[in-house]
Order: structure tokens, then sequence, then C-alpha cells
């Protein structure tokens, strides 16, 4: 019977998870390694760093979805992969993990670009932990206003205007009459600012859907500094320069929250893959170059488009899409001893911003969508990946049909 370990139980992993169970019933063993024993959709990571959802909405127990017949799931810390050996080492574990094949699914994590402070004083948004830590900084924030009457506990700072942070500044927007009333203040005078190195925001729209998102930002009294890179954070500040100015400039605020980028999981580089900011380029097969029995899925493979100079960009979209082939890919080779014939091939279906509960922008199957029908569009696009990870039982469970929550 052959051995399957599956590392990360994200889009990619848990959906490879799901389909293998599906596709090879009694004839493999899966074991499921996550730090976690739940699934989240980091696609959601803002709401529940704004508030604008809870955590129990975007998230669910993995032993919901895993059939103990054929999966063991083991909650630890992959701290090693040793392609040479076919061995897993996870942390508090004296054995190691063998395996005929492994998929890697260990995602993002926050990406400072050697920034000084960022890491030590702006919160990252990476997992469930960091946006709930986000949440609870915010309001006690808010509660201190109370007794301190100092602005800057008002003022909440968003480090990077690329999609994440776009979307962070949408729900925060929408969580503003909340916070105020906890400071006991008007909605108006919880400040938020958005700190962007570029000068042209959201690159992966055309220029009027782009002008679309940025009119929203500026509509919605959010402070927008873009051409303005950031040089330093210190405990409560965040020092920038603007391109005009010869001078760092500096901001305080109660909140900083990072948003630049991320790379891939450290991990890639500590086990010795070729990779570039945690991302391994993949074969047309999605294995990794010198081991064909390594998958290498989500955010931490680059995969080439057939025409392009840049590999595409890590979304949850291509990562559900690798862990269909993958699945296919493995299930072929166990009953044929052969790859799949064709090779991965990714159709983007397009890509949605929201801008708060009921707002967004973007392009859909080919068509432009704006406000109202967009953020319809954005909902319905994240319920078909719940749907994929987690089954028709997890989305009633979430009471998703309710688009608008
Ligand atoms: C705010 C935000 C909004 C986004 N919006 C969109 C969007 O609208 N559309 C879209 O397509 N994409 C979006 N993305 C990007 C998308 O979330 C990622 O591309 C996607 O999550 C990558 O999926 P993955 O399976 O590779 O990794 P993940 O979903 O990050 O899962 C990785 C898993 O690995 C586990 N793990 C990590 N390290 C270890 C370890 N050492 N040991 C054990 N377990 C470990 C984690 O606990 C996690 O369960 C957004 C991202 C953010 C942050």
């Amino acid at each position: 019977m052959k051995e399957i370990v599956v590392l990360g139980a994200g889009y990619a992993g848990l959906k490879t998870v799901v389909l293998l169970q599906k596709k090879l019933k009694d004839s493999i063993h899966i074991t499921l390694v996550d730090q976690n024993d739940y699934h989240y959709e980091a696609t959601d990571l803002h709401e529940v760093a704004a508030g604008t959802q809870g955590v129990s909405r975007i998230s669910y127990h993995i032993r919901d979805v895993i059939k103990p017949r054929i999966t063991t799931f083991i909650q630890a810390k992959v701290v090693k992969i040793d392609p040479e050996q076919r061995a897993v080492k996870l942390a508090g574990h004296d054995d190691l993990l063998h395996y005929d094949y492994c998929v890697i699914g260990l995602g993002f994590v926050s990406e400072t670009f050697g920034v000084p402070g960022a890491e030590e004083n702006a919160f990252p948004m990476t997992n469930l932990k960091e946006a709930s830590a986000i949440y609870n900084h915010i309001i006690s924030k808010m509660r201190d206003y109370r007794k301190t009457q100092n602005p800057d506990d008002l003022h909440i700072i968003i480090c990077g205007g690329g999609f994440t942070g776009i979307e962070l500044a949408g729900a925060l927007v929408e969580a503003r009459p909340s916070y105020a009333k906890i400071a006991g203040v008007t909605p108006d005078k919880i400040k938020i600012t958005l700190v962007e190195a570029a000068t042209r925001l959201l690159p992966m729209f055309n220029e009027k859907l782009a002008d679309y998102g940025v009119d929203l930002i500026k509509e919605s009294n959010v402070q927008l500094l873009d051409g303005s890179r950031i040089s330093k954070i210190d405990p409560g500040t965040v020092y920038y320069k603007h391109a005009d100015e010869s001078q760092d400039q500096s901001m305080d605020a109660g909140t900083i929250i990072w948003t630049t980028g991320v790379s891939g999981s450290p991990l890639m580089k500590e086990s010795g893959f070729d990779e570039k900011r945690g991302r391994v380029m993949v074969t047309p097969h999605l294995t990794a170059p010198k081991h064909d029995d390594v998958y290498i899925l989500g955010d931490v493979a680059a995969v080439m488009p057939p025409d392009g100079k840049r590999p595409y960009p890590t979304t949850a979209q291509i990562a559900l899409a690798m862990a269909d082939y993958a699945a296919d890919d493995i299930a072929t080779r166990i009953k044929t001893g052969k790859h799949e014939e064709k090779a991965f091939v990714y159709k983007s279906l397009g890509t949605v911003a929201s801008y708060g509960n009921t707002k967004a922008y973007g392009t859909a199957l080919g068509h432009e969508l704006r406000g109202y029908p967009a953020s319809v569009m954005k909902k319905i696009i994240a319920d078909r990946s719940l749907m994929e990870t987690g089954g028709l039982k997890e989305l009633l469970a979430k009471g998703r049909f309710d688009l608008y929550h």
C-alpha cells in the first residue's frame, strides 16, 4: 500500500487529501500533517482582523473532512523535509515520517523585505492567530482611548497597499462604527491610513477598474499615501519617504499592520530545495525538479505561464487547481506507473477584490464587475472554495448561503 504524506491542510493540501480519499479509496494510506487542528480560509483573514467575520465562520476542524480508515491526521509542526531519504521530521516526534509520495502545501509567511523594525513593531496577517491578534489589539486600543484620549489610539496604519492591504482597508471601514462605539467617539475620528510605495495601485486590473478601486478607498475617508516607501518602523511609529521629498516623514498609530507581501514557507529553503522567496519552480507535473515523488503546490510553488516571463501570482484559486491536478497525477501513477499525459494547465477564472461587505470589483469569467454584483460574485467564489475542501456539510454549517452576514 502506497504511503502519501501531505504537509499543510490549507487550500492545496486539504483539497489533495479530499480528492485522493475519493479517487483511491482503499489502495493508499494518507498521513496529513498541520500545525493546527483546523483548516482556515486565508482569503478571509482581513475580515477576522477587522472583526467583520468571526473565526468560526472561516475555519473548521480538519477531522470533519478526513476519512480515518484511509487518512491519519497528525497535529504537529513540520521542521524538515529530506527528499533524499524520502522522510519528514516533525517537532516533538522522534520517528520520521516516510513516504512514497509527498505533497507539500505549507503556504505563505509575511515578507518584511528587510525593513528595520517591521517584524518587531508591526502585526503580520498571514494566519488565523495573527488575524485574531490584530482584532484584539484594535479593540484594546479603542478601550484605551476612553482613558488616554490620545488620538493615536484611534489610528490604524496599513503598511502595503496591495490586494491584501486594500481588502483590509475596506473591512476596517466596515467596522469603523463598531470601533467608534467602543472608543466613545464618532466614526470619523477612527483614522485609517494606507501606505504604499507604488503610484499605480491594483496592477492586476486595467486602469479603469484600478481607478474605481482607488476611488472607493478615497471616498471612504481612508488616507492613501501612495508613492511612499516605508523605511523603518519603531514601536507605534511608521517612517516613510515620499518620492517627491528628500526627508523621511513619520506617523504615529496605536495599530500598525504589515501587508506588503508574502513569501513561501521558509522550510523550502531549509530543506534544500532550489527556491526563490520560498517558492520552487515546479515541473509541468507540479513535482520538484530533482525529486519526482515530491509535489509542491500552492504558495510554495512557482508555475510559469506558457508564454509568460513571470510566474502566475500565488492565489487560493491556483492552489486549488494544482490540488486537482496533483490528485489526478498521483492516482494515475499509482494505477499505471506513469504520469498524466497532459501537463498542468491553469485557467484563471478572474480576480475579484472586496471592499467591505457589499462592495467589490474585478473580473470573473471574462466579465468586468463592480459594486454590489461584484460582491455577490466574490462570496460565490469563496463559497465554491469552501465547498471544494469542506463539502456541502461545512457550507451549510457556516450558514454561507446567507451571502450578506
Ligand atoms: C487577506 C488575504 C486575502 C486573499 N484574497 C485572495 C483572493 O481573493 N483570491 C485568491 O485566490 N487568493 C487570495 N489570497 C491568497 C491565498 O490566501 C493564498 O494564495 C492561499 O491561501 C495559498 O494556499 P496554500 O494551500 O498554498 O496555503 P495556505 O492556505 O496558507 O495553507 C498552508 C497550511 O500549512 C500549514 N503550515 C504552515 N507551515 C507549517 C508547518 N511548518 N508545519 C505544519 N503546518 C504548517 C498552515 O497551518 C496552513 O494550514 C489572499 C490572501 C490573504 C492573506
